[in-house]
C-alpha cells in the first residue's frame, strides 16, 4: 500500500482481509508467555444465511477480540457451525420431495448421504458471509458439531452420563409436535392466548340410575383416554361418590371417582376428568393414584386403536364426533367461549400435543446445582442483571432434559436393543447384549437433541475428551456473546456440562446482545419483509460502516435500524479519510519526538484529551459498554481532532504569506506535525476494533511516511499494534482548561456572525478583553489560530484589567455566561464569556438592517396569527390530540420570544 486513494473506498476491504488471512494474524496457539483470551463463536446453523442478528453478534465478538489482541493477549476466537437437526432435515426433505422422494422411501442411510451432500454444498455459506464482516476468527480451527472429533465428544459424554445413571430411558409425558413428528422441549413451546371453547359434559355413575358427575374440558378428544374423575377430598358435594365408578360411554370404560387435593373445588363443577397420557397435571395425579395411562393418539395426531370406534380419526374430527355422541346420549351440557393459553411449536405454530413417549432423559437436578451457584456467588457474570435473572429462573425450575429426537440427522443415540429389550450402550456397536448375550442387536432410531452437542462446544472444540495443550491453555474461555432467546437452550446447558466434564465454568462473562428492530421498532421478519440484509449494507457501504452503525447504536441494548445512521457512519469514514490525507500531505519526512517545551498549548490539550480517551475507551470495552466506547471515539475524532485541533494547527503548517506578529518557528512546526501524527495513530488504534479496515489503511499510510514516532519498530499491521495505555504524565488539566476557553470564545464569535448574518467570506475584527493575567496569556497564545477559526483578519487581545476596552460600551466586564447581547450603539456587538469580554465591531448599514428586521417582524406576526387561529379554533381544540395542541402552544411561545427580540432591536 503506497499512496492513499483520493477518496474512501470500502471495496478495498476484501484485499485487506485476504492479506490478514495470508499472514495468519488470526491464528492462535498456546503461548506460555501470554495470557489467553478466548471466545467460542455461537455456531450458526448450517442452514442459516447471515441476518442482522448474526451480523450484530459477530461485530460484538470481533470488537472484544481485536481489542484484547492489541492488548497483548493470546487471542483465540474459534468459529464453526451447528448441524441444526430439525431445520436441516426439513430443508433436505423439501429438496428430495422435488424428486418425488421421501425419507422413508430412501431409507436412513441414503437419506443421510443426501444430507451430508447438502451440508458440503451449503453448510459453508454462513462462514463465508462472516468473513465479509471482517471477523478475525481463527479459521484454521473451524469446527462442525458433527465432525469426527465433536461426534466422539458427544458419544463420550453420553457414555459417562449413562454409566453414572444420569441418563435414563423412560415413559414420560413430552411435548409432541404432530406436524414435525418429534419431541420438542418446554422452551420451544410458545404460549399464546387465543379463543377457545370449554365443553361441559356429564358421565353417568355406574349402578346409580339418574346420577351423574359433571365436568368441563377444552379437549373432548382426550376423554377417550380418561382413567378417573377427581374431586377435592373435602368437597361435601361429592363425598358420597368417592370410590364409586363413572362410565365413559364412547369406549365403555368404568373409571373410579378419586379424591385428590390438587383439584380446586371452586373451579367449575369441582370435578375434573383425569387423562394421565395427555396432560402433565393429570399425569402427576395418575402417578399418585396408580391410574392406568392410556395413550389414545398416534404420532400424527390421529386417534389410535385405544379409541375404539374413533380409531383413525384426526383429533379435530374425533372432537366433533364425541360431542355428537354425548349429545345423543343426553350427556352434553353446554359449550362456553373462553380465552386460554394455547401451546404451539415455535417452528411450525401447530398446537403441541402432550403425549406419553418412551424417551431418553438427562437428570438435571444435581447437575444444575453448580451452575446455579456460579451465578449466585458472582463467578458467572452477565452484562445485565436482568439476563442473569433469566438464567437463574431457568435453573431453579429445571426439569429432566428429554434428549432424544425422532429425527435422522444428528448424533444417533448409542443404545442397542436385543429382542428381549435389554439395553446395551457403546460408542461403537457392541457385539452382543451384555445381559443375555444375544447378538441380534438393533440401534435406537432416535438422535440426540442438537443442544446436547452445542452444550459441549466450549471444550469439545479444543479436543476434549483428550487432554490437549489447547484445552489446557484456552479453557475456561472468557466471554460468551449471544442472544437472549437461548439463555436456557444454550447458556445454561454449557455451564452445566462445563462443570460436569471440566470441573470449571466454560466462561466467566456472558454478553447478551440486543435485538435489532426496524425503523418503527417492529421485529424484523421474513413474513413482514421489513428485514435488512446486512450483506447489502456491506456491499454498498463496506463492513466498517455496518460495524460502526451497530457499535454506535449500543449493541448491548435493543435498537432500531435507521438508514440515516448508516449514512452518518459513512460520512464519518469520509471525514476520517480526508483528515488523514490532510495530515499526510503535510508530512515530508519521518517524524521525530519534539522536546516537551516545543509543544504548544493546543498540542498538550489534544494529547491530554486522547490520553483521557484511551482510559475511557479501554474501560468501556472491558465493561462491555460498546455503545459508550464507540460514541467517545467518534466524538473525539470528528469533533476534537478534525474540527478543532486540525484547524488550530493549520497556521503552523503553512508558510506565512504575509508578515504576522507571531513567528512560526521550525520547532513549533515540528511539534505540530508530531502531534498530528501521533494523536491520529493513537485514535486509529482505538477505533480499530470497531472499524478494522479503514484503520489498517490509514495507519499503515501514516507509518510509511512518518515512521512510528513513539515506537521503536514499525508495525506490520494495526491489528497487532500495541494498544495505547493511559499515561499519567500526559494529563494536562491546564491545557484542557485553556483550550476550552478558546473554544468558548470561538463559538461565541461564530454565533455573533450567524446572528448578524455576516457573509462567510467577510472578515471581521475581534477585540478580546481577558478577565485576568492567566486568561490574557491563554488568548495571547491562541492568536496564531484564533482569527482563522472565527473568520477574523484582526484579533486584538487587550492587556488584562485594562479599562479602555471599547469606548463604545459602558458595560462592566462580567465573568458570566451571559448570552449574546446587542450593544447600545449598534456598531459593536458585545458578549461576555467565562473569562473574557468579547467585542465585535460590525459595519452595519442601519437602513438595510432596519428593513431586514421589519421584514422579520412581519413574518413573525404572520406566524403568530396562524398559530393563534388554531388555538382559538374550538373545533381544533376539541378534536386534536394533546400532543399536537402542546406543540402549537410551544410554537406560539417561541415566535413571541423572537418577536420581542426583534422589536427590541428595532427600538
Ligand atoms: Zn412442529
Ligand atoms: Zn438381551
Amino acid at each position: 500500500m503506497s499512496e492513499l486513494n483520493r477518496t474512501y473506498d470500502p471495496s478495498r476491504e476484501e484485499e485487506i482481509y485476504t492479506r490478514w488471512l495470508e499472514k495468519g494474524y488470526f491464528h492462535a496457539k498456546p503461548n506460555p508467555g501470554k495470557t489467553p483470551f478466548t471466545i467460542m463463536i455461537p455456531p450458526p446453523n448450517i442452514t442459516d444465511k447471515l441476518h442482522v442478528g448474526h451480523a450484530l453478534n459477530n461485530t460484538v465478538q470481533d470488537i472484544l477480540i481485536r481489542a484484547k489482541r492489541m492488548q497483548g493477549y493470546e487471542v483465540l476466537w474459534l468459529p464453526g457451525t451447528d448441524h441444526a437437526a430439525i431445520s436441516t432435515e426439513v430443508q433436505v426433505v423439501k429438496a428430495i420431495a422435488n424428486e418425488g422422494l421421501t425419507k422413508e422411501s430412501m431409507g436412513r442411510e441414503a437419506f443421510l448421504e443426501r444430507v451430508w451432500e447438502w451440508q458440503k454444498l451449503y453448510g459453508g455459506t454462513i462462514i463465508n458471509q462472516l468473513k465479509k464482516l471482517g471477523s478475525s476468527c481463527d479459521w484454521d480451527r473451524e469446527r462442525f458439531t458433527m465432525d469426527e472429533g465433536l461426534s466422539d465428544a458427544v458419544l463420550e459424554a453420553f457414555m459417562r452420563l449413562y454409566s453414572e445413571g444420569k441418563i435414563y430411558r423412560g415413559e414420560r409425558l413430552v411435548n409432541w409436535c404432530v406436524k414435525c413428528q418429534t419431541t420438542i422441549s418446554d422452551a420451544e413451546v410458545e404460549h399464546e392466548d387465543g379463543e377457545g371453547h370449554l365443553y361441559h359434559f356429564k358421565y353417568p355413575i355406574d349402578g346409580e340410575p339418574n346420577t351423574f358427575i359433571a365436568f368441563a374440558t377444552t379437549r373432548p378428544e382426550t376423554m377417550l383416554g380418561d382413567t378417573a374423575i377427581a374431586v377435592h377430598p373435602e368437597d361435601e358435594r361429592y363425598a358420597a361418590l368417592i370410590g364409586k365408578y363413572a362410565n365413559v360411554p364412547m369406549v365403555n370404560r368404568q373409571i373410579p371417582i378419586i379424591a385428590d387435593s390438587y383439584v380446586d373445588p371452586q373451579y367449575g363443577t369441582g370435578a375434573v376428568k383425569v387423562t394421565p397420557a395427555h396432560d402433565p397435571n393429570d399425569f402427576e395425579i395418575g402417578q399418585r393414584h396408580s391410574l392406568p395411562i392410556i395413550n389414545v393418539m398416534n404420532d400424527d395426531g390421529t386417534i389410535n386403536s385405544a379409541g375404539g370406534n374413533y380409531n383413525g380419526l384426526p383429533r379435530e374430527d374425533a372432537r366433533k364426533k364425541i360431542i355428537e355422541e354425548m349429545t345423543g346420549l343426553g350427556l352434553y351440557i353446554k359449550t362456553e367461549k373462553i380465552t386460554h393459553a394455547k401451546g404451539t411449536h415455535d417452528r411450525c405454530h401447530v398446537i403441541v400435543e402432550p403425549l406419553i413417549k418412551l424417551q431418553w432423559f438427562l437428570k438435571m437436578e444435581e447437575l444444575a446445582k453448580p451452575a446455579l451457584e456460579a451465578y449466585t456467588s458472582g463467578k458467572l457474570k452477565f452484562n445485565k442483571e436482568r439476563h442473569g435473572k433469566v438464567y437463574q429462573h431457568w435453573l431453579t425450575i429445571i426439569k429432566d432434559w428429554c434428549i432424544s429426537r425422532q429425527i435422522w440427522w444428528g448424533h444417533r443415540i448409542p443404545a442397542y436393543y436385543c429382542p428381549e429389550g435389554h439395553i446395551t450402550v457403546g460408542k461403537t456397536a457392541p457385539g452382543s447384549c451384555t445381559t443375555c448375550g444375544s447378538n441380534q442387536l438393533t440401534q435406537d432410531e432416535d438422535t440426540l437433541d442438537t443442544w446436547f452437542s452445542s452444550a459441549l462446544w466450549p471444550f469439545s472444540t479444543l479436543g476434549w475428551p483428550e487432554k490437549t495443550p489447547d484445552l489446557e491453555y484456552f479453557y475456561p474461555t472468557n466471554v460468551l456473546a449471544t442472544a437472549q432467546e437461548i439463555i436456557f437452550f444454550w447458556v445454561v446447558r454449557m455451564v452445566v456440562m462445563g462443570y460436569k466434564f471440566m470441573g470449571e465454568l466454560p466462561f466467566t462473562n456472558v454478553f447478551i446482545n440486543g435485538t435489532v428492530r426496524d425503523e418503527n421498532g417492529v421485529k424484523m421478519s421474513k413474513s413482514l419483509g421489513n428485514g435488512i440484509d446486512p450483506l447489502d449494507v456491506v456491499n454498498k457501504f463496506g463492513a466498517d460502516v455496518l460495524r460502526l452503525t451497530f457499535a454506535s447504536n449500543s449493541p448491548e441494548n435493543d435498537s432500531r435500524f435507521h438508514w440515516d445512521r448508516v449514512e452518518f457512519s459513512r460520512n464519518f469514514m469520509n471525514k476520517l479519510w480526508n483528515a488523514t490525507r490532510f495530515v499526510l500531505m503535510n508530512i515530508d519526512a519521518p517524524i521525530t519526538l519534539p522536546q516537551q517545551s516545543q509543544l504548544q498549548t493546543e498540542d498538550r490539550w489534544i494529547i491530554s484529551r486522547i490520553n483521557d480517551l484511551t482510559k475511557e475507551v479501554t474501560e468501556k470495552i472491558d465493561a462491555h459498554e460498546l455503545g459508550m466506547a464507540t460514541q467517545k471515539i467518534v466524538d473525539f475524532i470528528w469533533d476534537e481532532f478534525c474540527d478543532w485541533y486540525v484547524e488550530m494547527v493549520k497556521p503552523r503548517l503553512y508558510d506565512q504569506k504575509e508578515p504576522s506578529e507571531t513567528v512560526i518557528t521550525p520547532d513549533s512546526r515540528k511539534a505540530a506535525k508530531y502531534t498530528l501524527c501521533t494523536v491520529l495513530m493513537q485514535a486509529l488504534k482505538l477505533l480499530h476494533p470497531i472499524a478494522p479496515f479503514i484503520t489498517e489503511d490509514l495507519f499503515l499510510a501514516i507509518q510509511d511516511k512518518a515512521g512510528n514516532p513513539n515506537e521503536i519498530e514499525k508495525e506490520e499491521t494495526i491489528m497487532l499494534a500495541k494498544w495505547p495505555e493511559y499515561n499519567e504524565t500526559q494529563a494536562d488539566p491546564a491545557a484542557e482548561k485553556a483550550i476550552e476557553a478558546i473554544k468558548e470564545a470561538v463559538r461565541t464569535i461564530r454565533n455573533i456572525r450567524a446572528e448578524k448574518q455576516v457573509p462567510q467570506a467577510q472578515k471581521i475584527s475581534v477585540v478580546i478583553q481577558p478577565a485576568d493575567k492567566a486568561a490574557y496569556k491563554i488568548f495571547q497564545e491562541s492568536k496564531p489560530f484564533l482569527g482563522s477559526l472565527c473568520g477574523a483578519n484582526s484579533v486584538e487581545i487587550q492587556p488584562a484589567g485594562s479599562s479602555n476596552a471599547q469606548d463604545t460600551t459602558k458595560k462592566s466586564p462580567q465573568a458570566t455566561d451571559a448570552p449574546l447581547e446587542s450593544s447600545a450603539t449598534r456598531d459593536v456587538v458585545f458578549a461576555a464569556i467565562s473569562n473574557a469580554n468579547i467585542y465585535v465591531p460590525l459595519e452595519i448599514d442601519t437602513e438595510k438592517e432596519r428593513a431586514r428586521l421589519e421584514k422579520e417582524k412581519q413574518k413573525l406576526l404572520q406566524e403568530l396569527a396562524r398559530v393563534d387561529g388554531k388555538l382559538n379554533n374550538q373545533g381544533f381544540m376539541a378534536k386534536a390530540p394533546e400532543s399536537l395542541i402542546s406543540e402549537e402552544r410551544e410554537k406560539r411561545e417561541k415566535f413571541a420570544a423572537m418577536l420581542a427580540k426583534v422589536e427590541a432591536e428595532l427600538g
